[in-house]
């Protein structure tokens, strides 16, 4: 795998950025700009992962379906109830960086090193536990099992976000 080492610096921009879902690309994108200094909100349809599992475990016992909040919605996104395999068939020197950001926040350090890197569901739910837990103490914003489903614009920019009765 290439390896390229990246810096994030915090900076003084007053920019502000709002996420919509907390799965692998949200996760990212809010770890890497909170990093550089920028204000994050996220905005997920479903819940935390501590009470996402037991949705999803409703749902296997009792055939209860939370529509927002299932194997395929809620924090950590669609893959968090699979095995976790990292397989992105990518050759993207951005790779090893996430796969490093992954052992910071508890993968195995194998992970760096395998051809089939493999975390676990266990152990990825931890992870992305703590990197919520990171990222509120920088500072990012979290609206969970809320749903965004429209949007204003003024000049260009993104100035509210709405989800059923909230205005974020
Ligand atoms: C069952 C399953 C198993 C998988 N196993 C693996 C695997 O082992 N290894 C692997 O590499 N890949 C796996 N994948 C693929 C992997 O999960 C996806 O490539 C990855 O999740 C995509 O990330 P994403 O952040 O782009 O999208 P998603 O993970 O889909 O995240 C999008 C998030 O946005 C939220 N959202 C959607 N609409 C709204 C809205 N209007 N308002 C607020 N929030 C919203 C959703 O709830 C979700 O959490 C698996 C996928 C599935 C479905």
């Amino acid at each position: 795998m290439k390896k390229k080492e990246y810096e994030f610096k915090p900076t003084n921009t007053k920019k502000s950025v709002v996420i919509i879902g907390f799965g692998p690309s949200g996760i990212f994108a809010a770890y890497y700009l909170s990093k550089s200094g920028v204000k994050v909100t996220v905005i997920e349809r479903g819940e935390k992962i501590e009470d996402r599992t037991q949705s999803v475990r409703k749902f296997f016992e009792k055939g209860s379906l939370n529509f927002n909040s299932n194997i395929s919605f809620g924090e950590g996104g669609a893959g968090t109830f699979s095995d976790g395999k990292l397989t992105s068939r990518s050759k993207d020197p951005r790779l090893y960086e996430v796969l490093k950001t992954l052992t910071e926040f508890g993968a195995p350090s194998e992970i760096l090193h395998k051809k089939m890197p493999h975390v676990g569901t266990d152990i990825l739910r931890e992870i992305i536990i703590k990197m919520r837990k990171h990222l509120e103490d920088l500072g990012t914003k979290f609206y969970f099992s809320t749903k965004a489903d429209d949007f204003v614009f003024k000049d260009g920019k993104l100035i509210k976000v709405f989800a059923g009765e909230k205005r974020i």
